[in-house]
């Protein structure tokens, strides 16, 4: 196999996994040389901006090396291959304990890793040198430690980037032999500084580290299995597949040659190899499925073989819709109609590629205008060796339809919304402006144009009217967003504004200023302005003044090279860029030198040339892309059907900026762009005709209690249902008739979400006029769908659902197939703006009244409004009055309930604080803004359930009384009702010990709000304290409806909380009101749709938790745990703001040292496991024996109880054959454990407490070859059901969580769980249970995704996380390591994980990703301590 001195270097492995080309390892490692063609000539320019993308690379690490140079970390050796033991030498010399070496040059173990290849019994292998850039050296008593790392100047870590280190790490581990050199067990990426590494110094946090076992597993079997292998194979057996990605490699002018020859899928351009897969697999299917199709040499004629055979396509769709439908999308295959009752099957991209002409496809455009009166188009350039990519450079050409030349506009990037929000200033004068469209070149720059806006906007110092006037215009959506809040929020506001009576001058000045009105004029005037703005605003409502409807979603800025590839085939190999389209669409002038528009020849020009050079090329570069645009036109035009329905339109303008504080105008902003980046996302898909919506076929109609519901069975996709009654009738679906149309715009394309995204459906009288605004085609064949339920009967999924629409025909025919698909709903939105709009006002009107216009020392730029105090400076809210007296009666408190508990009065054990507690009781009582972080199971919710009785309890001793109003909320109604819950419980604490002062108790009233709008306020003239429960919306509607004032606001799971969203509670806090918040944020985190910058002053763009705990501006700090109560009272006057619980009272201690591998403190575990859990286990073994039926399959229960009976074994340190022992057990020294708790239990000699179990699952079908995610999920939930039928049997008073990722994966248990049957009592049993009520079966079972179980917990926690075979694209939400610790930490007893080989053995391509990194490392960290078991499940025979 080996050719002469041949070797692979690691660069090579990187650029192997970003290429994910086999054939470009083989040809490096065998030296292959391709034969010069005119093609494969070095061009000087292209290396100009390889070399520019080089240079960003040797630029940082210069950085680097610098910094490390100056901060006296770096030890430069000579780049020349090292000895292990002069390496050891140099750092011997060097008396730092830690710094980094530059230079390090090594062989490669060429004995050790041969071995390596002859264990795995494969050929070794060659590898050249290594340079790693970095080896992080510390040194401390035990030895050197070492670490590789390497410099990237990416903005984010790469596979290929995990390869090259992982290389490195390989091979130094035989070089640099313990016990001189101790490995890392990590190697680490150093990325620049986001803010770009001339504005920031490099920092060590910047060094991305991955544990190297993670790599293992996968790079292992790459580099000593597969690599040789094949290495070893014949060229022409290699995998290749000519594609975009091959752009940058040496051998592309052979391989496009080959492709073309042979007629492979690389023939035709912009085939991704995921797409090359499907179209194998389409290839493969066909081939098992019909004998008569045989393959040929040329993929291209066998697919055409297969799209043109109807027969075969429509058996393909029929049993492997997924794989014909992606295949159909991939070659543009249309229907095209030959006479009335005929009809053939076409695909013009094969077409193209087959006779090497250009052809259209027959798809309706409605992407690309017709035409306009102003084409606008705007090159930009970057320049990718700069240390923060922006714009360097920009050209808008301006091309009239009414002059003969066109006008440019060019400058530096930093003029550029200057420049551009001129043009659109003189486009948008004048009554009659005419239509006019933006266009760029690539999808590239059409997301760069975005991200600058959005930078610019929320980072940027540019003029607010510019940058509002570009997003206005740019923004896909930004003038429905104006139409569709403003209205409704300017006339909530100056209702809010007119009712509070008599105003100042200024105020309404300011008012009407917001609103662009005049501020001319004597008081009366000025109100009776704003008066007259109210009532149009009432009379026009958000439906009627949505006159500019954007029919079909024209894009903001047109891609043209985007739509060239969706309208017109071309006859190009692989990909095509503008020089190539110009040549193929505008003919042999396009090849001309002086013609010539490359990346590479405009890029020279910028680098060497002047500005006015640089003009003239960009404006030649637009012209171009204006010529392209215009040819596709006339193409499309000249094939005779009207496929371009869109014509140019007026630019719009309109965006809404009516704040003026900084922080606020952000927060305003943000909140608009997640409404664009949802609704963005759904118009893209929408476009596509919805690709991935699953396809249903309809059955028939039945009369419910709730109306019709109508019945479907799933051909394709997957159906999600709501979790419970409290979502359903959002109708959150759009139900439109799946044609094979071709010609068609989708249905859901014109569907305007805006319109009807906040009303109740079904609409009533008021709201139906919105409805009435949507396309007739949308009133005529739309339905909204609201789904009732999905189950399996007779082995298929059946959906029912109801429906609301217009539609006076019969939409639904038996037989037929419908998509469903999301449609964006938002009752929240105008809400939080309002509030923010609210704020602001209330912020310039301080300024007028309390703090003048000036400023000066001593001014707060928050002025008071609490809920910028939380964001600008959380150290400002300070203490309250009488906080000493407060902090004597808690303590006296707190010594009664440790007095009781002595005397074992029983509740007052759960009156009394543990240390960690009582801390965060004492900052409580004593200042005004205290935040509670607890890892899961340190009693958040208690700790604030108990600190507001001991608050209130103070106050009342105080004589601090009259009505005290406090709002508890969090994002989950879960959370709020564990919350009130707890509440209550302390009180019945209280009551139950005789002899308490209780008079203050008695004051106190809990509500839950359900609905805002319609609960009762407190009564007048009340003195008690009313807490009220619900969550921020509800809160909201009821504290603006009775215009309730509050005393505190406590936020609980407040790291699920959105920052902007808090305000909606925040905004009825009294000037001196507290604030509590409680949270972890290792825990679910909102989720945003867009990605906003990380702001260096305040995180306004996260959770509230992160923006108290990570803004930098006022540095809250958090507290030593070490601290004692007595530490405390001089403590809590300091200006630390959180408080860090420390004791855990739900997990285990081996539950809990495994989830504190993620957060930086150990537990003080408050409970053991009891042997009794491991007797009960046992019970188990009587379920087999009295042959009942338990309505699971009768294998799969016995896996189960075998897996059970294993763990109890282990409990009792008995002998088990069953389970595989964990690789690493918790040592959890008993000191950590709290003695006055169960302490006895841990010092037993035959109990071995047992929390971590996993079981892995493989499915199989003993009926189908393939089968999908769908069917897999059922093998999974059978094993739920399983494991519950087999607990319940055994525990039956123990809670059971179920907690799945997915909603499918809930329903899909639910329906499992709804089978079981609760097995019939021996007449032994019934006489032995006499005593025990009756209850429901599977009341203590609750199934649940992951994120509504947060905030609560169970005994049992059955953690689902499995996935078939070959089913990867899950993987990164299934990893994020926020949600496996919600999952696992929810057990008090046990957790069982059940996962999969594809979750637990990764391909090594999800480690890129820093967040599915961390994820799949605390993954790793439980299986490592985990008793686990294989199962497999024949899920054909479910
Ligand atoms: S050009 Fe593409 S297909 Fe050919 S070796 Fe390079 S990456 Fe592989």
């Amino acid at each position: 196999m080996e050719t002469r001195n041949s070797s692979l270097s690691a660069t090579n492995l990187a650029v192997y996994h970003h290429l994910n080309c086999d054939l470009y390892l083989h040809n490096v490692y065998h030296k292959h040389t391709q034969p010069t063609t005119p093609d494969n000539v070095a061009h000087p320019e292209a290396q100009l901006l390889v070399d520019s993308q080089y240079q960003r690379g040797i630029n940082w690490e210069a950085t680097l090396y610098s910094w490390l140079d100056e901060s006296n970390l770096l030890l430069k050796v000579p780049p020349m291959p090292l000895e292990a033991a002069v390496l050891y030498e140099n750092i011997l010399a060097d008396d730092r304990s830690h710094f980094f070496i530059a230079g390090v040059t090594f062989d490669p173990p060429r004995a050790s890793l041969r071995d390596r290849f002859e264990q795995a019994g494969t050929v070794p292998i060659n590898f050249g040198v290594g340079k790693p850039d970095l080896i992080e050296i510390t040194r401390d008593h035990q030895g050197i430690t070492w670490k590789v790392i390497d410099a990237k100047a990416s903005k984010s870590i790469k596979t290929s980037h995990h390869a090259q280190i992982y290389f490195y790490t390989l091979c130094l581990e035989y070089l640099l032999q313990y016990p001189a050199f101790k490995p890392s067990g990590e190697g680490g990426i150093w990325l620049p500084p986001d803010e770009g590494f001339n504005v920031v110094p490099p920092s060590i946090s910047d060094i991305k580290s991955i544990e190297i076992p993670l790599l293992s597993r996968s790079l292992d079997s790459f580099l000593f299995e597969r690599l040789p292998r094949l290495l070893s194979l014949p060229r022409d057996s290699v995998r290749w597949h000519f594609n975009p990605l091959c752009q940058g490699c040496k051998y592309n002018p052979e391989c496009r040659s080959l492709a073309i020859e042979s007629g492979r899928l690389g023939s035709m351009p912009n085939i991704s190899i995921s797409d090359a897969k499907t179209l194998q697999e389409l290839l493969d299917l066909t081939e098992q499925g019909f004998p008569d199709f045989t393959r040929s040499s040329s993929d291209i004629e066998d697919l055409h073989q297969v799209v043109t055979n109807s027969e075969a396509l429509s058996l393909l769709e029929q049993h492997f819709p997924i794989v014909a439908k992606k295949g159909k999308r991939i070659l543009g295959v249309r229907r095209k109609a030959l006479s009335d009752r005929q009809s053939a099957v076409t695909s013009s991209v094969l077409e193209s590629a087959r006779s090497g002409e250009i052809k259209v496809i027959s798809r309706r455009n409605f992407t690309c205008p017709t035409n306009e009166d102003v084409a606008i188009l705007i090159s930009l350039i970057q320049d990718p060796a700069t240390p923060r990519p922006q714009i360097e450079f920009f050209t808008v050409s301006l091309f009239d339809s009414l002059a003969s030349e066109g006008q440019a506009y060019s400058g530096k990037g930093s003029r550029f919304i200057m420049v551009l929000a001129t043009i659109i200033r003189e486009l948008t004068s004048g009554d009659d402006a005419r239509t006019a469209q933006f266009y760029v070149w690539s999808p590239a720059e059409q997301a760069l144009l975005q991200t600058h806006l959005i930078r610019q906007a929320l980072v940027g110092e540019v003029d607010r009217e510019d940058i509002r006037l570009c997003i206005g215009a740019l923004s896909q959506g930004a003038s429905l967003l104006q139409t569709a809040f403003q209205p409704v929020l300017l006339s909530g506001a100056l209702l809010a504004f007119l009712a509070k009576g008599k105003r100042l001058k200024a105020e309404y000045q300011a008012c009407l200023a917001r609103m662009e009105l005049s501020t001319d004029g004597t008081v009366p005037e000025l109100r009776a302005r704003v008066e007259q703005a109210l009532e149009r605003l009432q009379g026009i409502g958000p439906q009627a003044s949505r006159d500019s409807h954007e029919f079909g979603q024209l894009p903001r800025i047109v891609s043209v090279k985007k739509e060239i590839e969706s309208m017109i085939a071309l006859p190009i190999a692989g990909y095509w860029d503008l020089q190539e389209c110009a040549k193929v669409l505008l003919g042999a002038g396009f090849n001309k030198p002086e013609t010539e528009i490359t990346d590479e020849k405009i890029f020279k020009t910028f680098k060497k040339d002047s500005d006015g050079v640089l003009e003239e090329i960009l404006s030649l570069r637009n012209s171009t892309i204006y010529a392209i645009l215009n040819a596709a036109r006339r193409v499309v035009k000249h094939y005779g059907q009207n496929l371009l329905v869109n014509e140019g339109k007026k630019i719009m303008t309109e965006f809404m900026d009516v704040c003026r504080q900084d922080h606020l105008r952000k927060l305003f902003f943000m909140q608009q762009f997640e409404v664009l980046s949802k609704l963005n996302e759904l118009w893209t898909t929408r476009m596509e005709g919805s690709p991935d919506a699953p396809v249903l076929q309809y059955r028939g109609s039945t009369s419910g209690v709730r109306g019709i519901e109508h019945t479907f069975t799933i051909v394709s996709g997957v159906v999600d249902v709501p979790a419970s009654d409290k979502d359903i009738s959002f109708f959150d679906k759009l139900l439109v008739e799946d044609l094979n149309s071709d010609t068609e715009i989708p249905l859901e394309a014109m569907f305007d979400d805006l319109a009807v995204s906040g009303l109740v459906i079904p609409l009533n009288r008021w709201t139906k006029p919105s409805w009435e605004l949507q396309h007739p085609r949308v009133k005529g064949n739309v339905l909204l769908a609201d789904l009732r339920n999905v189950q399996s009967l007779n082995g298929k999924l059946v959906v029912s659902l109801r429906t609301w629409g217009t539609a006076t025909r019969q939409v639904l025919v038996p037989g037929r197939h419908y998509r469903l698909s999301p449609r964006f709903i938002d009752f929240n939105t105008t809400k939080v703006l309002s509030s923010l709009f609210e704020m602001d006002l209330r912020w310039e009107n301080k300024e007028d009244q309390e703090f003048g216009d000036s400023g000066g020392e001593g001014i707060h730029d928050h002025r008071g409004v609490p809920f910028l105090q939380l964001v600008m400076e959380p150290r400002s809210f300070g203490r309250v009055p009488k906080a000493k007296e407060s902090l004597t009666i808690e303590e006296n408190t707190q010594r009664v309930f440790r007095n009781l508990k002595k005397l074992d009065v029983e509740p007052a054990g759960s009156l009394l604080l543990k240390p960690s507690q009582h801390r965060a009781t004492q900052r409580l009582l004593a200042n005004r803004l205290a935040v509670i972080w607890g890892p899961p199971g340190t009693g958040k919710t208690h700790t604030i359930a108990l600190s507001i009785l001991r608050l209130l309890e103070a106050q009342w001793k105080l004589d601090d009384r009259g009505q005290n109003i406090i709002f508890l909320t969090a994002m989950t109604h879960a959370a709020i009702d564990a919350c009130q819950s707890k509440l209550e419980r302390l009180i019945d604490c209280y009551r139950s010990i005789d002899f308490l002062e209780l008079d203050w108790l008695d004051n106190i009233r809990i509500e839950r709000v359900m609905r805002g709008n319609d609960h009762p306020p407190p009564a007048r003239g009340s003195e008690a304290t009313h807490i009220y429960a619900g969550t921020l919306y509800q809160l909201y509607n009821f504290s603006k409806r009775h215009n309730i004032q509050v005393d505190c606001v406590i936020a609980d799971e407040a790291g699920q909380i959105a920052l902007a969203s808090l305000s909606l509670v925040l905004r009825s806090l009294s000037p001196t009101g507290r604030i509590i918040i409680a949270g972890d944020s290792e825990q679910l985190a909102p989720i945003f749709t867009g990605s906003y910058p990380r702001l260096k002053t305040a995180a306004l763009f996260g959770s509230v938790l992160d923006c108290v705990m990570f803004s930098q501006g006022d540095g809250p700090v958090v507290r030593s745990v070490s601290q004692t109560d007595s530490q405390e009272n001089t403590a809590s006057s300091s200006q630390g703001t959180i408080i860090q619980l420390t004791e855990n009272f739900r997990l285990n201690p081996d539950l809990g040292e495994f989830v504190a591998t993620i957060y930086s403190h150990q537990f003080k575990p408050q409970k053991v496991q009891s042997r009794k859990l491991a007797l009960r286990l046992q019970g188990i073994a009587d379920m087999s024996g009295k042959s009942r039926d338990f309505g699971v399959n009768s294998h799969i229960l016995a896996k189960m109880e075998t897996f059970l009976l294993g763990l109890s074994d282990v409990m009792l340190r008995k002998p088990q054959s069953v389970l595989k022992a964990p690789r690493f057990r918790t040592n959890v020294p008993l000191a950590e454990l709290d003695r006055e708790t169960e302490s006895q239990t841990i010092s037993d000699p035959t109990h071995q407490p047992v929390s971590l179990s996993l079981i892995q699952l493989k499915t199989w079908s003993s009926s189908a070859e393939q089968f999908g995610y769908e069917t897999h999920v059922h093998g999974e939930a059978a094993i739920a059901a399983a494991l519950v039928a087999a607990l319940r049997f055994c525990a039956p008073e123990d809670d059971i969580f179920v907690a799945t990722p997915h909603r499918v994966q809930r329903e899909a248990v639910k329906s499992a769980l709804g089978r079981l049957k609760r097995p019939e009592k021996t007449l032994e049993e019934t006489l032995e249970d006499v005593t025990i009520e009756e209850e429901n079966y599977l009341d203590k079972v609750t199934v649940d995704t992951i994120e509504r179980l947060q905030g609560s917990e169970a005994s049992f926690v059955i953690c689902l996380f499995s996935l078939p075979e070959v089913h990867s694209a899950d993987l990164g939400f299934l990893l994020g390591r926020r949600r496996l610790n919600v999952a696992i930490s929810r057990a008090k007893t046990l957790c069982i994980l059940v996962t999969s080989s594809q979750v637990l053995c990764p391909p090594v391509s999800v480690f890129a990703n820093e967040e599915t990194a961390k994820g799949y490392a605390f993954l790793k960290a439980y299986e490592d301590r985990a008793w686990s078991c294989d199962v497999s499940v024949d899920v054909g025979g479910l």
